[in-house]
Formats: C-alpha cells, structure tokens, sequence
C-alpha cells in the first residue's frame, strides 16, 4: 500500500474525496502489477419523504408541514412547505433571510401583500393554478379569500431555511426594546403595549372584501415587476404522453433563482431518460402515482414510488426518468434550483453523435444504431 493510501485509509475517506481516492488507489494498483482494487462507492441516498403525512405546525387558523434538510436531508437546495389557512386566515407580515419563496396555489384562493426594496408595493389575488415568486428578504403577508380557505405549496431556494424560523413583525415588534418601538414608530409607549406579546406566525382574520383595497399609503408606487404569474394559463408543451406548463426566468422575470413546472402524465405514460447539467430537481406529488429511477454513476441506481403527498428530490447533474403508474393521471410540480430551464436528454445526444462512434461505443452494427432516436422525445405515450 503506498503513502498515499495509507494516508487516505487513516483520515477516512469523505465523499468529497471519493474521486481523488480513486484514482489513487488504481495507480497505486497499478504500480504494483494487481488487479484494480474494487472500489466501494456509498449507495445513492433515499430521494424521497412523505410531507403530507407529518403532523407540523398546527394552529386554530391553519396549519405548515415543512420538508427541510432537517427531514428530508438529500434536499440541500430547495425546502417545500404545505399550508393550509382557514377562511381570513393570515400568514402574518413577514419575510426570509435566507430564500426566495415560490408558492402554487392547489385549492381556494388568498391574497398576497409584497413589499420590495425600492419603496414599491404589490397586492394580487390568487387561485388555483397561480403562482407566486418574493425575492429572498422582501416583506409578504397571505391572507385566505376562499370560504373554505386555501391550500399552497411554497418552495424555497435554500433547504436549510425553516418557515417556521422566520422574521415575523410581531416577533420583532415584541421583543425590540418599547421605547426602541414607540421612538421608532413614533407612537406612544402605551400604543407599543397593545401589540401581540410573541409572533403570531399563523393567525385568524376578517375574509377582506373582494376587488381591490386601498393600501394605507395611497400614494405609493405599484411594483413595477409582478411576483404574480398563472402558471396552469401558460400554453403547456405537449407531447404523446402528457404536457408540461414552464415557467422561468424567460417567463417570468422576477423568478431568477427557480424555474416551475406542473407536468401531467397520462396513464402508462413515461418521461424519458435525461439529466440536469445545472440544477437540481425537486418534486411534490398533487394527483397519481410514479416511479422516479436514478442513475448515480459507478453502477448505483435507485427507483423510488411516490404519490399523493410525496417529496422527491434528483440531485444536480444524475440521470433520471419517470414512469406513470396506475390508472389515475399523475400531477406533479416540480422546481429546479435556477431560473433557467436546461435538460439533455439520452435521445438528443445519440443524434448529436456520428454513426461510427456509437457502432463502436456499443459494439452494435450500423442497422442497430439507425434504429437509435436523433431528437427528444419528452413524455412518452403508454407503450
Ligand atoms: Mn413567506
Ligand atoms: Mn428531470
């Protein structure tokens, strides 16, 4: 065993340094005239974690189910939360230090409130099928329109954030010094003791008046960049098998750190084989069952099922595909962790390749290869 080795077998072996560990024990097999030693690569980690079946943050006015690196620890990059608020309910003012919130409304309606740094201010309404994007630190607040409430799903462009952590203005408000309040507000010391002792967080509320309400300030700028965009209004890319509606960058200005997707897949149907050169990709089933298999290099795959309810998360960069099951279609929104969209897929690379190399690559004849696909080929048709 050289230095080398040793060394690399005494500091334990990290996954940073699974590559460099590699190569040098197959040189230092080499040198030695053996065989290359066989080499253990750890197994692909679980991608997948059932949100809707935590219990979460219950409250009277509604309710936050969070998939987190805390639970889910493969998804480094982007976090998922499910809420639900009651009738009026309201998701406090407040704001993350940490991430950029996307969110797509799955049942019911509420209404957002957005401040940005440039002293302007949006209010929109939202229903099922739209979408929202708050650049990471602006100030929001929701509030729930529908009668029976609302029901959304918010991804965050970091894993490591918490919705539960957040700045709440009534947790600033109650613990900044009073006097610190009342000078700062210019309020008395006696109005300062009328707010909430602690964060509301997520609190009961009037259902506000359908149209449009006045902002305080009457004056003030409308933003000039919406954070609204109705996604399920976008013309999907359809295929045999399904359609797929993307919204990114291109899309929608704003959302510079996601691109969105909400893709249906009919029964039977399947997305083909491809990866991400740049992002990573992040799921959560609304309707239908699938089979998500990776590919992870060195031999390592792993297939998992997911359903309703069901967190999936395909590292940046591994081969995958997704296969429909059952008999119901199945829905999925998905992000990925930039707001512009790449993918190759196996079908377009084997036409961007001469004949010859690939006869060669897989020792097949020259009619094998003619039968191989030269474009894209999306989501597949039950075969
Ligand atoms: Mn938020
Ligand atoms: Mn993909």
């Amino acid at each position: 065993m050289s230095e080398e080795t040793k060394h690399l077998k005494t500091e334990g072996i990290s996954r940073r340094n699974v590559f460099s560990a590699v190569a040098l024990a197959s040189v230092a097999a080499s040198q030695a005239g053996a065989a290359p030693a066989e080499t253990k690569f750890e197994p692909l980690p679980g991608f997948k974690f059932d949100i809707e079946n935590q219990t979460g943050w219950q409250g009277p006015a509604g309710s936050a189910k969070e998939a987190t690196v805390a639970e889910f620890p493969i998804s480094q990059s982007i976090a998922g939360v499910s809420m639900r608020l009651k009738p009026g309910a309201m998701r406090e003012l407040h704001w993350h230090s940490l991430a950029a919130e996307w969110a797509y409304m799955l049942e019911g309606t509420c209404r957002g409130t957005v401040v940005t740094p440039n002293g302007q201010s949006e209010m929109a309404d939202f229903g099922p099928g739209d979408t929202w994007y708050f650049p990471r630190g602006h100030g929001h607040a929701l509030q729930a329109t529908s009668p029976n409430g609302c029901h959304f799903l918010l991804g965050f462009d970091n894993g490591h954030f918490s919705e539960y952590g957040t700045f709440s203005i009534t947790d600033w408000i109650a613990t900044a010094p009073p006097a610190v309040v009342a000078r700062s507000l210019g309020i008395s010391a006696s109005a300062v003791a009328q707010f909430p002792k602690k964060e509301v967080y997520i609190g009961p509320g009037r259902v506000p008046p359908p149209g449009t309400e006045n902002l305080r300030d009457g004056a003030m700028q409308p933003s000039q960049f919406s954070h609204k965009y109705r996604l399920d209004h976008q013309p999907p890319r359809v295929f045999p098998g399904g359609r797929e509606f993307v919204v990114s960058s291109k899309e929608f200005p704003l959302q510079t750190t996601l691109t969105a997707v909400r893709m249906d897949l009919q029964p039977g149907a399947m997305q083909e084989l491809h990866w991400h050169p740049h992002a990573d990709e992040w799921h959560y089933y609304v309707k239908g069952r699938a089979r998500v298999g990776v590919f992870g290099s060195h031999g390592r795959t792993r297939t998992e099922e997911f359903g309703p309810g069901h967190v999936g998360f395909i590292q940046q960069g591994y081969g995958h595909y997704i296969e429909q099951i059952g008999d119901e279609p199945t829905e999925i929104l998905i992000l990925f962790n930039s707001g512009e969209y790449q993918a190759i897929s196996l079908a377009s690379w084997l036409g961007g390749n001469p004949s010859t190399l690939l006869e060669d690559n897989f020792s097949l004849s020259k009619s094998a290869v003619e039968q191989l696909p030269k474009r894209d080929r999306g989501i597949l048709a039950k075969g």
